[in-house]
C-alpha cells in the first residue's frame, strides 16, 4: 500500500538543506508540512562560492528578485572560470558561459573559424564571444535587450541564511537538534523517523538527506552504496581560506593548477574566497597549506581549513523515501563549480516528479536515471581538463595524463579530434561552446572542418567572421567596469 506524501523532513541545513526548504515550502507548501532539522553544533562544509549561469531558473521559480540575491549574498557576477597551467605551465584559457560566434543549420561556429585559421584571418576564438571578451576586459551589465550568460560568486552562508528567511516566511519549521538515530519502518524499510539528542522523534513520509558527507540517511542508515571515481579524479582533498579583497574583482573565477593539484580564487564584493584541491598521495595537508598560504593575496580571514572528500557518485540518489540532495549524494571537484547546480536540479526534479499519493518504484528509477545521465556527463566534462594535458612535470601529472578514462569521454575526444564536431545529447549541462572551448583551451586542434564551410567564398567567410568579432567587441566597448555596475546595481534596489 502506498503512503500519500503530507510531510516531508530535511535532515541539514547547509545550502542543500536550504535550498531544497526554500522550493518545496513555495512552491508545494500549500500540500504538505515541510521541516528542516539541522545541527549549529555540527555546522555546514562553509564552501561552495562558484556558481553557473543556470541558477537563474531556480532564483525564477522561487519568484527571486537578481539583486536581492546579490545584495544579500556579497555577490559579484561571473561570466566564467579562467584555468591558469592547465594546458601546459605558463599557458591560460578562458571558459566562459557565452556562445561561440553563430551557428548555421549544418554545423557550429567552430568549424567556420578553423577554417579561418588555416587561412590566417581570425584571432582566438574567445575574440567572438561576447562573455569572453566582456569577463577579459572586466565589464558587465544587465540591458534591457541584451542578455549576457552569467552567474555569481557568492558567500554561500549568507545565500543559506536568505533561503532560511524565505522558507519560514512561507511556513517551514525549524528545528536545532543533533539526528542521533535513524528508525526504520519494519515492513519496507523505509524511513520512519528520526531521532533527536534531546529524544524528540521528528517523524515523516519523505525524506531528503542535506547532511552532506555524512549522508546519515542515504548511506548509513540505507546502506546505498557508492561508486568511486576517484581513479578518474585522484584530487581527494582541499584546504579553503578566505582573505579581505584587495584588487577590484574579477568577472571570473580563476582556477590555477599546481604541482599535484589546482587553487581557487572566488572574488566576492569584500573578500575573496581561496582554496587549494589536491591529492594527498602526492602531497601532505602541511605542504598544501603551504602552497595555498604562499599564493593568496590579501590578509587571512580564518585559519586554513582542511576538507577530505571522495569523488563518487551514490549508486541511487533516490531510495525508499530518502531523496539524498547535495554533498550527501556524491562529490564532484568543484573545477567547473556544479554541485549547486546538481542541488538545484534534483530539487526540480523532486518536485516534477513529487510522489504525492506514494511512492513508486518506476518514478525512483526514472528520477535516478535521470541524475545518472547528468553526472556521467559533468564527470567527462571535469576529467577532460586534467586527462587532455601537456603537462608532465610532476607525478601527479604524469598520473592524470595517462590515466584510463571513461569510453564516452573518449569518444567525445576522439570526435573533436578528428573532426571539429560535438553534440549535446538530452538534458547534459555543457553544451557545445563548453567541450570547444576547454579542449581547444586544453591543446586540441581538430584536424578537419566540417565541408560546407568550404561553400562560403574566402572573403564571404572573411567578412562573416569579422562580422562576429566586430559586433562583440562593440557590444562588450559600451559595458560599464562589472564592479561600477555591481555597486549601482545593488544600491539601485
Ligand atoms: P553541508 O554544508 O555539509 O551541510 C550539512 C548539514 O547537515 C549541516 O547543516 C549540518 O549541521 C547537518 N547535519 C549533519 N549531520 C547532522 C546530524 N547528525 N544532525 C543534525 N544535522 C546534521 N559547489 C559549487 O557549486 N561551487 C563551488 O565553488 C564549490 N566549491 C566547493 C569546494 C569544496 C572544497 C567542496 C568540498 C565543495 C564545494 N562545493 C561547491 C560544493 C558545495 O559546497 C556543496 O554542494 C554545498 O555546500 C552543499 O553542501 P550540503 O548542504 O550538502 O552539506
Amino acid at each position: 500500500m502506498k503512503t500519500a506524501i503530507k510531510k516531508v523532513v530535511i535532515a541539514g541545513g547547509g545550502t542543500a538543506g536550504w535550498m531544497a526548504a526554500a522550493a518545496l515550502t513555495k512552491l508545494m507548501g500549500k500540500h504538505i508540512d515541510v521541516v528542516l532539522v539541522e545541527s549549529d553544533d555540527i555546522g555546514t562544509v562553509g564552501v561552495g562560492e562558484a556558481t553557473i549561469p543556470t541558477l537563474h531558473i531556480f532564483h525564477r521559480l522561487l519568484g527571486l528578485k537578481e539583486q536581492d540575491v546579490m545584495a544579500a549574498t556579497n555577490a559579484t557576477f561571473k561570466l566564467g572560470i579562467n584555468f591558469e597551467n592547465w594546458h601546459d605551465v605558463g599557458k591560460d584559457y578562458l571558459h566562459s558561459f557565452g556562445f561561440l560566434g553563430k551557428d548555421c543549420w549544418a554545423c557550429g561556429f567552430q568549424h567556420f573559424w578553423l577554417k579561418g585559421k588555416q587561412q590566417g584571418m581570425v584571432s582566438e576564438i574567445g575574440d567572438y564571444c561576447t562573455e569572453h571578451l566582456a569577463a577579459r576586459q572586466g565589464r558587465f551589465a544587465i540591458l534591457p535587450n541584451q542578455d549576457y550568460n552569467h552567474a555569481y560568486h557568492m558567500d554561500a552562508s549568507l545565500y543559506a541564511k536568505f533561503l532560511r528567511k524565505m522558507a519560514e516566511a512561507n511556513g517551514l519549521t525549524r528545528i536545532e537538534g543533533k539526528i542521533t538515530d535513524v528508525q526504520l519502518h519494519d515492513h519496507n524499510g523505509y524511513i520512519k523517523a528520526l531521532q533527536l539528542d534531546n529524544g524528540e522523534l521528528i517523524e515523516g513520509d519523505l525524506f531528503i538527506d542535506c547532511t552532506g558527507f555524512r549522508a546519515l540517511l542515504i548511506e548509513q542508515t540505507l546502506n546505498t552504496g557508492f561508486d568511486d571515481w576517484s581513479h578518474y579524479l585522484p584530487c581527494d582533498s582541499a584546504i579553503a581560506v578566505q582573505t579581505k579583497s584587495v584588487n577590484t574583482p574579477l568577472a571570473y573565477t580563476r582556477s590555477i593548477a599546481r604541482e599535484s593539484g589546482w587553487q581557487w580564487r572566488i572574488p566576492l564584493q569584500s573578500r575573496t574566497g581561496n582554496g587549494f584541491v589536491f591529492c594527498s598521495k602526492y602531497m601532505t595537508d602541511q605542504e598544501a597549506i603551504d602552497t595555498l598560504m604562499a599564493n593568496i593575496e590579501g590578509e587571512p580571514l580564518n585559519k586554513p581549513r582542511v576538507i577530505k572528500f571522495k569523488t563518487g557518485t551514490r549508486r541511487q540518489h533516490w531510495n525508499k523515501n530518502c531523496i539524498a540532495v547535495g554533498l550527501s549524494s556524491g562529490f564532484l571537484e568543484p573545477l567547473e563549480s556544479t554541485s549547486i547546480h546538481l542541488i538545484q536540479r534534483s530539487i526540480v526534479r523532486l518536485m516534477q516528479q513529487f510522489p504525492s499519493q506514494g511512492i513508486d518504484q518506476t518514478d525512483i528509477n526514472e528520477f535516478n536515471q535521470q541524475i545518472k545521465l547528468e553526472m556521467d556527463n559533468i564527470r567527462d566534462f571535469i576529467i577532460l581538463h586534467y586527462k587532455v594535458t601537456d603537462r608532465e612535470d610532476s607525478r601527479f601529472w604524469r598520473y592524470c595524463k595517462n590515466m584510463p578514462i571513461p569510453a564516452s569521454l573518449q569518444h567525445r575526444i576522439d570526435m573533436f579530434s578528428q573532426s571539429g564536431k560535438v553534440y549535446k545529447y538530452g538534458n547534459e549541462l555543457f553544451g557545445e561552446s563548453s567541450w570547444i572551448q576547454v579542449m581547444m583551451g586544453q591543446g586540441i586542434m581538430p584536424k578537419e572542418y566540417h565541408p560546407i564551410v568550404d561553400m562560403m567564398e574566402t572573403e564571404e567567410l572573411a567578412s562573416f567572421l569579422n562580422n562576429i568579432k566586430s559586433t562583440a567587441k562593440r557590444k562588450v566597448e559600451t559595458l560599464p567596469p562589472h564592479f561600477d555596475f555591481i555597486n549601482h546595481y545593488c544600491k539601485a534596489n
